[in-house]
């Protein structure tokens, strides 16, 4: 039987002719060694949550969850090194269990530390300092693309680190990986519900700079700006908000709105029960406003999405904003997908969130490097894979208009244009580099192929 790989959501699919699953960096020198036996484009995959076939292969995929020990915390030097299979909730309960903590608390779980390394991420609530994990990475171990092993490090070659913190496994495989750790913190939610119509840019930027972090949901027309802070203890119900958050990510947002979709017989009907449904999560956000918002321990935002019922699955996309566009930005989204609902009959059923990311040079494809951003990330629980394919590239010709800029791993239909026009001169850099790093093109898969500037 053939091989295959599926995507978190099953949209992806991949077919490669070798599907290995390494246990040691000498099994990963062997495989990228042997052309013959195991053919290119090599693409390693951590977990695959990716919502792009960015590592697809219809030659050699390297499945890196048998790679996934924990080799060192050090409490003097504040880190922690892994091997690149170890997924990131794993990592965080390790670390709990120590009173210590990542500075990142991303929500996707079962993102592996390797793809954290060398691609695209976003955490808007941690990101007083940087929102992007592979920022605190201090150190790359990997294997190149003729086998040989190479590494980058803060203190050796920090300029191949910059590069290699966005490298996405085109110029190897990463099999161990260091970050910054910090003392375990708590924290609390605090919310803001905001019509938009009434919303200034200036009262936009004194949220932002009032924050430590800051998402947004917007519901209808109304804007919840969801900040955080830190705290010296948690309440006596952190651990129940906790769950309660979790069991709504990667169970109860999306089964609702696949359910009204799907199950509901009329329009009317179905218009009627998704916007019920939208009036109970802005109640929600307002109760938890006014009970004066919720705390936690930080490594509770993350969420373990490997059990989640196919029912209960979600996709997104994320386009990210310059700051000071991003209010515009989302007044013509609002527009935007109103006139693509009367057009289409297709809304999202879920809420649409906002990830503002802090300006960040540590990587060369940051999509930061320019300036702070807010996103804007359309989310839906598809009942129906063409109608939600035609809106996310409808969303993609708008959010490009509005110079925006996408993520390779977490925007579908990311087209060359897109990332030549978002990443300027970088994108040409980057290109040059993943050329001169690989050759032969050993891990260049058709995604990427089409993506690099010529
Ligand atoms: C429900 C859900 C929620 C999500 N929430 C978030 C979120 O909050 N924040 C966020 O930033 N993202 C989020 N994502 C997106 C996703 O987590 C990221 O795209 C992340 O990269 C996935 O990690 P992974 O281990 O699954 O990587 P994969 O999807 O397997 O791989 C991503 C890329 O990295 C390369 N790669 C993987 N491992 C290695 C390695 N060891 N060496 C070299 N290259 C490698 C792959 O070839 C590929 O190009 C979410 C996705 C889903 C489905």
């Amino acid at each position: 039987m053939k091989n295959m790989v599926r995507n978190y959501d099953g949209g992806i699919t991949a077919f490669p002719a070798q599907l290995v699953s390494p246990c040691n960096v000498a099994e990963i020198q062997s495989i990228l060694k042997d052309v013959g036996r195991y053919p290119g484009p090599v693409r390693a995959m951590g977990s695959y949550h990716s919502l792009t076939p960015c590592a697809s292969s219809d030659g050699t995929i390297i499945n890196m969850s048998g790679m996934n020990r924990t080799l060192e915390i050090d409490p003097k030097k504040m880190t922690f090194t892994a091997e690149a299979g170890l997924q990131f909730i794993v990592a965080s309960r390790t670390l709990r269990a120590q009173n210590l903590q990542f500075l990142t608390n991303i929500e996707i779980g079962n993102m592996t530390l390797g793809a954290a390394a060398c691609c695209h991420t976003k955490d808007g609530l941690d990101g007083g300092e940087f929102g992007q994990v592979g920022s605190y990475i201090t150190g790359i171990k990997w294997v190149t693309p003729s086998g040989d092993l190479a590494e980058a490090s803060d203190a050796n070659n920090p300029a191949l680190l910059h590069f290699m913190r966005s490298s996405y496994g085109l110029c190897g495989v990463v099999y161990e990986v260091t970050f910054r750790i910090k003392p375990l913190e708590a924290i609390q939610f605090s919310y803001l519900p905001r019509p938009i119509k009434d919303l200034t840019e200036k009262e936009v930027d004194r949220i932002i700079d009032a924050s430590k972090g800051l998402i947004c949901w917007t519901v209808g027309r109304r804007a919840h700006f969801q900040t955080r802070k830190h705290v010296d203890q948690v309440g006596p119900f952190a651990s129940l908000f906790a769950a309660g958050r979790r069991r709504l990510w990667n169970h109860t947002e999306a089964r609702v709105g696949r359910f009204i979709d799907s199950r509901i017989p009329t329009k009317p009907l179905r218009n009627a029960s998704l916007d019920a449904w939208f009036a109970g999560s802005k109640l929600l956000m307002s109760t938890l406003k006014l009970v004066g918002g919720a705390t936690l321990y930080n490594p509770d935002k993350t969420i373990d999405y490997s059990r989640t019922p196919s029912s209960a699955k979600y996709a997104f996309t994320f386009w990210a904003f310059p700051r000071s566009q991003w209010l515009d930005a989302l007044r013509e989204y609002l527009e935007f997908s109103e006139k693509h609902f009367k057009k289409y009959d297709f809304r999202c059923n879920m809420p649409l969130g906002s990830y503002f990311i802090r300006k960040d040079t540590q990587s060369i494809l940051s999509y930061t490097h320019d300036g702070d951003v807010f996103s804007i990330d359309p989310i839906h629980a598809y009942t129906d894979k063409p109608a939600w394919d035609r809106f996310l590239k409808e969303f993609n010709e708008f959010a490009y208009k509005k110079n925006g800029i996408p993520l390779l791993n977490q925007s579908p239909f990311v087209e060359r244009r897109h990332v030549e026009a978002a990443y300027g001169a970088r994108w040409k850099q980057f290109s040059v580099q993943v050329k001169a790093a690989d050759p032969q093109q050993r891990m260049l898969n058709p995604f990427f192929a089409d993506l690099l500037s010529e």
